[in-house]
């Protein structure tokens, strides 16, 4: 089969979260699989300014004209420059008034009013840019509200299209969170065809759209798909996710084991593996000094990664914190988002120096070394599709403190509920001292003097298989085929 993604992120060209691993390594691991592709995944991605390329005059590219209501003439013309990614096809979409900005999603006055046209102009240039070609699809893969648009598209302004009409389209919700509401008077803005989906009296939300239309519909774990068929969990599309029925399903993300290997981390200050640890030690010296801990000092390093969102609980993080500084540990926290969160992190830290560190910005390297350095991960998010956090912190021996929701549930086994599997701690309410008391838990089984229980979990946790083509990737690729058999059943039905 022809697959191409269309994604708001690809590592290592854009990523502000899990999104932009996934949608790199799936692209990857699909190519792994055999027998499913006839090319490789094309990722249609914007080109943001941030996206480290090489010189535009070495990169293939292609000029397409792409109908834009907004622009004056009607149509503007987008150069569709591409690259060999290891694996997979990468093809920025490049149109300076939507993507050359400082941030991907917004800046410090938040997200950017015209969001909403920016992402269809991305599905747009994609679907153009394979129709100009005259390179028919067999599957598009959205990620995420941002794609959504191409499935409009191809429904209202592309169906008698023989190149893009016959394609089949799945949707990846990889955050239910984020919806693509679109207020009326921007919906012709982004020239969805005569007769663009009616919404409602606001205008349209683009995810719902996706939801609908798409061929198939998975989440990031089967245990996020459940919770988002409840209206507890489905931050109002539940009633569209149950109407979808078997169209709807999880498939738990993997983790691309080369790109994340302590054996072979460049970041590192050692490498190590799960055979033999001695380079952790190393690591964690090597945090220490980077963040201002006294690398002497036996208590144990709590870090926490990701976005300073609500849903990642870092206001529950805030909260523990100082108890837990005061006690045996100390936390160190990598991230940046939203001011109220980043303020009460920061209160923390400026109250118990050399215990609590927070570090506000995306930093790779640093946090790389936080997977490393650190003895324990916390990750008590309210919700969570999938997480790729833990899955990294497990993989470099660094057991996770999470909350048991969606993603986090499916992934890791409770040490002290099944102590010959266990490969984490779980705690369930979303509490300052549910978090703190699952954190002391965990550092009693460190401490203790018999340490075969500690190196047991690590060893475990360590050895979990996270390999994209051994399930996941087939997975997606059956998805993907039955998707195309309901397409052309469905094209077949209406003639
Ligand atoms: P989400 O997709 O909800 O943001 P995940 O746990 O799935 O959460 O993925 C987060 C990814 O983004 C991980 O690879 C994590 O290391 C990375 N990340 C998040 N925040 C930062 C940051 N401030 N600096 C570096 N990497 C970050």
């Amino acid at each position: 089969m022809r697959v191409v993604f269309v994604a708001a992120e690809c590592e290592p060209w854009a990523k502000t979260g899990g999104l932009g691993d996934v949608v790199d390594a799936l692209a990857r691991a699909l190519g792994r699989v055999p027998g499913v592709l006839d090319e490789p995944v094309e990722v249609f991605l914007p080109r943001y300014r941030s996206v480290p390329v090489r010189r535009d005059r070495d990169l293939e590219t292609v000029v397409v004209t792409v109908p834009d209501p907004s622009a004056p003439a009607g149509a503007v013309e987008v150069a569709v420059r591409s690259l060999d990614a290891a694996g997979y096809r990468l093809r920025l979409v490049d149109h300076p008034p939507a993507f050359d900005r400082d941030g991907l999603y917004g800046d410090a006055a938040g997200d950017y009013p015209d969001n909403a046209w920016r992402f269809a102009l991305l599905a747009r240039a994609a679907l153009e840019a394979r129709r100009a070609e005259r390179r028919p699809v067999d599957v598009v893969a959205l990620h995420d509200w941002h794609a959504c648009p191409a499935v409009l598209l191809r429904d209202l302004a592309y169906a008698a299209d023989p190149v893009v009409g016959p394609a089949a389209v799945t949707l990846t919700l990889h955050n239910l969170a984020y919806h693509g509401w679109t207020p009326r008077e921007r919906v012709p803005q982004l020239g969805l065809g005569a007769d663009p989906p009616a919404g409602d009296a606001w205008g349209i939300d683009l995810l719902r759209e996706g939801i609908r239309r798409a061929e198939a519909v998975n989440t990031v774990s089967p245990g996020y798909a459940r919770e988002a068929l409840r209206p507890e969990g489905g931050m109002g599309l539940d009633g569209d996710l149950r109407a979808r029925g078997a169209r709807f399903g999880g498939i738990l993300n993997g983790l691309d084991e080369e790109l994340w290997d302590p054996a072979t981390d460049a970041a590192l200050a050692a490498p190590y593996d799960a055979a033999d640890r001695a380079g952790k030690a190393a690591c964690r010296a090597d945090l220490c000094a980077r963040v201002g801990f006294d690398p002497a000092d036996p208590a144990p390093i709590l870090g926490t990664i990701g976005r300073l969102d609500p849903q990642k609980g870092f206001d529950l993080v805030a909260a523990a914190a100082p108890a837990l500084a005061r006690g045996s540990a100390r936390v160190v926290a990598l991230g940046s988002g939203d001011p109220a969160l980043v303020a009460g992190m920061r209160a923390a830290a400026t109250a118990h120096p050399g215990r609590i560190a927070m570090v506000e910005r995306f930093d790779r390297d640093l946090a790389r070394r936080i997977y490393a350095g650190a003895d324990l991960f916390l990750m008590p998010s309210r919700f969570e599709p999938c997480g790729q956090g833990q899955m990294i912190a497990m993989r470099y021996g660094t057991p996770p403190v999470a909350r048991r929701t969606g993603g986090l549930a499916d992934t890791i086994v409770d040490l002290h509920e099944d102590p010959g599997n266990g490969t984490g701690f779980l705690f369930d309410a979303a509490t300052p001292d549910a978090l703190r008391f699952a954190c002391e838990r965990a550092i009693a089984v460190l401490r203790d003097p018999d340490r075969s229980r500690w190196d047991g979990l690590v060893r475990r946790a360590m050895a979990v298989d996270w390999a994209w083509e051994r399930s996941s990737a087939p997975a997606y690729a059956a998805m993907f085929a039955r998707a195309i058999a309901d397409r052309a059943a469905a094209r077949r039905a209406t003639g």
